[in-house]
């Protein structure tokens, strides 16, 4: 080091600056200790050196409150400012460590050291290197700061002394005054570049985690921000509309209801956490209106609403009278029934099941029962329900789920013990979405119903206090864990005689009040009802009975007002201007005696039917073939029939191959109709025998029996409903199984009266009853005997 290095000049401690060579600074001084070093300067060569202090707040330093390392600056410019201060402007010349302090009083004195100098060829390679580093990562951090005005970075890519570099980096761009000392004392150019590149990496760190920090929170900023404003703005159009903002008032309302419903503890839980959550929403939000949804589902339920039952018998026996003719059997049961449920005092028990056509009264006896003890009605119709949620209802987790049908019908009812029936069980089914008789089950059970569950209201609400009935066409497809639940009442169809009685005494006022017609202003006679029973319905109950009538009411209540006239008389003669083209002419039995044709009688979930069975023979290679919709019962009981026939081949008087050249067709007509069952056994046998042996069957008989392959003849169920269809085909002659001997008890006697009722046993019996003459083998066996 030689003496030229070492320099003595006045030093200035800076407070919160740090100055670089190159640099020019401006800064106002007021100390006097700073004041006397700026002057000792002046009168030198203006020279001075600049030093950071340590701690910018402290007034008077010492020696160790100062950094070591400087900047050798020069003065350009003094300026006086009011009240002692002077404003300075210098620049930096080069780096200076201070070695001793000369002086302390009345200004600092140092010696100093300045850098000593070096190749710059030696260290070229190296300063590019660094320099370039240093450069990328001062891009980067330019990029991620928006603090640093771009220019600085064209400055300092342009430069052309990759020494200087690091100083007018640090000199912009350095915030802590600690990052720019350490610069600042880094003597070698290279080590200099190497601390700034660490500082510059470490700070775009910094800031990338800042910016990162700050678009998250900008992010909600804006959202709580833009629903503020959208809020604001839709109160605003509120008051416009003159809606006030509703919210608060609403949440009153709901909590006021909610304290009057006289909830369970549950459900009165569970509706003010609900409510809770409705006032911390934004009114008119999606959420919000789901909430308000299930709370008046809530709100709405029956939860303790109950009517008091009225248990007179003798009430309940002369309502039922009241609203049905007829249905002794039923009437008296159901009667049995409530007696049996008041002497226990609870619902429990089996569920009554009303089993009959439609329109035999199933649902309108249900409604009496209501009526008799006093209670609310709701029906429910359970046909073609295949999913369990229809029963319990969505979870609240789907878009716009609902309670189930149950829950829905018990608010409906307003109550929570109405009569609730429970339509068409037999038409339920089930599918991948769950099985609603599982779930209708559970409904039924008294042991679980008081703890019903719908998915929706996720709440618990008693059943048990509600009286179910049922109703059905048929048993064959209820499922067989409900069935045993339930008590089965069969209601029959009726007979004309019935139908009569019925329609002049309950359909006709019924239809007359609901037209808003006078007592007197209608008169039909009973031969117009019969002819309209007859010619214009064709059913085992009197729906469409009660609908004709209907038509009926609507045109005269017309003419009534049109003619001005008092009474409307429909009569035989003036029916079809009420009524139209009669709709069925039946009379209906074949009216000649046929080969190849015979009447059975079919038992459909609508009630009995006569069937018309047709058969043709021809010369073939001995198909059997069978049209009409048959199922697989009724197709295999076919062939047993066929067999039977050949079996008595001999008897017959047919050819042993008979089998072998003929083609024997069965076609029942009315294709559309799906037909099964073994009891149209005897009839197919019958018809295909007529057919072989050309020997026409008696037009006016009719019947319905299984046959075996023996020929031995199977009894059948509905028989009484087949008889009443066979009555009212104008049948004459019924042949039926003598097994069912016992159903005949259920026939009205003067039916009985009318027909002419064989039993069999075999099918030569059928045989002898049926075919116009008998086959000669058979006639000569009867000769025998
Ligand atoms: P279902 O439920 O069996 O199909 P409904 O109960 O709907 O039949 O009966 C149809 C109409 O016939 C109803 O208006 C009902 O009042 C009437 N009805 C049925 N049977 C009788 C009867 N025995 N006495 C009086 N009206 C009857």
């Amino acid at each position: 080091m030689s003496n030229d290095d070492i320099k003595r000049l006045p030093l200035l401690p800076l407070r919160g600056l740090t100055i670089f060579p190159y640099m020019v600074l401006h800064f106002d001084v007021g100390r006097a200790k700073s004041i006397a070093a700026l002057e000792a300067a002046m009168i030198e060569n203006q020279e001075i050196f600049l030093v950071t202090q340590k701690d910018s707040k402290i007034e008077d330093p010492t020696i160790d409150d100062i950094y070591e390392v400087g900047t050798i600056s020069k003065i350009k410019q003094l300026l006086k400012l009011p009240g002692d201060t002077i404003r300075v402007l210098v620049e930096g010349l080069e780096r200076g460590r201070i070695l001793e302090y000369t002086k302390e009083d009345p200004y600092f004195e140092v010696e100093l050291m300045t850098p000593a100098a070096y190749d710059k060829k030696e260290i070229e390679l190296q300063l590019e290197a660094t320099s370039r580093s240093v450069l990328s990562a001062f891009e980067k951090y330019v990029k991620l700061s928006n603090k640093i005005s771009p220019e600085i970075l064209l400055t300092v890519t342009t430069l052309e002394d990759n020494e200087r570099l690091a100083d007018i980096i640090a000199a912009n761009t350095l915030v802590k005054i600690e990052d720019k000392q350490c610069i600042l004392e880094s003597f070698d150019p290279i080590v200099r570049l190497e601390s700034l590149y660490e500082i510059l990496i470490r700070e775009t760190e910094i800031l990338e985690i800042e910016n990162k920090i700050s678009m998250r929170v900008k992010k909600q900023i804006d959202k709580v921000q833009r629903e503020y404003y959208l809020r604001e703005q839709l109160k605003a159009i509120q008051k416009e509309l003159g809606e006030s903002d509703g919210n608060s008032s609403e949440i009153e309302e709901y909590r006021k209801r909610i304290e009057e419903a006289n909830l369970p503890e549950e459900a009165y839980e569970k509706a003010n956490k609900e409510l809770d959550r409705l006032s911390s929403m934004a009114p008119g939000s999606a959420e919000g209106s789901v909430i308000r949804t299930y709370l008046d589902w809530i709100l709405d339920l029956p939860w303790n609403n109950e009517t008091v039952d009225n248990l007179d018998l003798a009430n309940a026996e002369r309502i039922l009278n009241e609203d049905h003719y007829g249905m002794e059997m039923v009437k008296e049961r159901v009667i049995e029934y409530l007696a049996v449920r008041q002497l226990t005092k609870n619902m429990k028990g089996p569920i009554l099941c009303f089993v009959g056509a439609p329109g035999v009264g199933k649902t309108s006896i249900a409604k009496s029962i209501a009526r008799a003890l006093n209670r609310k009605f709701v029906r429910m119709s359970v046909g073609g329900v295949r999913d369990e949620a229809e029963i319990r209802g969505h979870r609240r987790t789907y878009v716009g789920a609902i309670p189930g049908r149950i829950i829905a019908s018990i608010k409906q009812a307003g109550t929570k013990n109405p009569v609730f029936l429970l339509d068409e069980i037999d038409k339920m089914s089930s599918d991948f979405r769950g099985d609603p008789a599982s779930a209708l089950l559970e409904v039924l059970d008294a042991e679980q119903n008081y703890a019903f569950r719908d998915h929706y209201l996720e709440l618990v609400f008693d059943l048990s206090k509600v009286m179910f009935l049922t109703t059905a066409n048929t048993l064959d497809t209820i499922p067989r864990p409900l069935l045993d639940r339930m008590e089965v009442i069969h209601i029959s169809g009726y007979t004309e005689e019935e139908k009569l009685n019925i329609a002049s005494k309950y359909l006709i006022p019924k239809q007359m009040k609901e037209h808003g017609m006078a007592d007197n202003s209608l008169s039909i006679s009973d031969k117009t009802i019969r002819s309209i029973i007859n010619h214009y319905t064709r059913e085992s109950g009197v729906r469409n009975l009660e609908r004709q009538i209907a038509a009926i009411c609507r045109k005269s209540a017309r003419i009534l007002i049109d003619k001005k006239t008092d009474t409307v008389r429909i009569t035989e003669s003036n029916l079809e201007k009420y009524l139209g083209i009669p709709r069925y002419r039946y009379n209906k039995a074949e009216q000649n005696d046929e080969i190849g044709i015979a009447t059975g009688l079919a038992w459909t979930s609508v009630g009995g039917e006569t069937l018309s069975i047709e058969v043709v023979s021809m010369p073939g290679t001995g198909k059997l073939v069978l049209t009409g919709q048959l199922g697989d019962v009724m197709k295999e009981s076919a062939r047993a029939g066929f067999s039977y026939i050949r079996s008595r081949s001999k008897e017959f008087g047919l050819p042993d191959d008979f089998h072998e050249k003929t083609d024997i067709h069965i076609h029942i007509p009315e294709g559309a109709i799906p037909k099964d069952g073994p009891s149209a056994g005897i009839t197919m046998t019958l018809a295909v025998t007529s057919a072989l042996l050309d020997i026409p069957v008696k037009s006016n008989v009719a019947m319905t029996g299984e046959i075996t392959l023996r020929g031995r003849v199977l009894p059948i169920g509905g028989l009484k409903e087949k008889i009443l269809a066979a009555h009212r085909a104008g049948i004459t002659k019924v042949i039926i199984p003598k097994s069912n001997e016992k159903d005949l008890a259920d026939i009205p006697s003067n039916i009985k009266k009318k027909l002419d009722i064989v039993m069999v046993e075999t099918m030569d019996e059928v045989l002898r009853h049926a075919l116009s003459r008998l086959p000669v083998g058979i006639a000569d066996e009867d000769k025998k005997r």
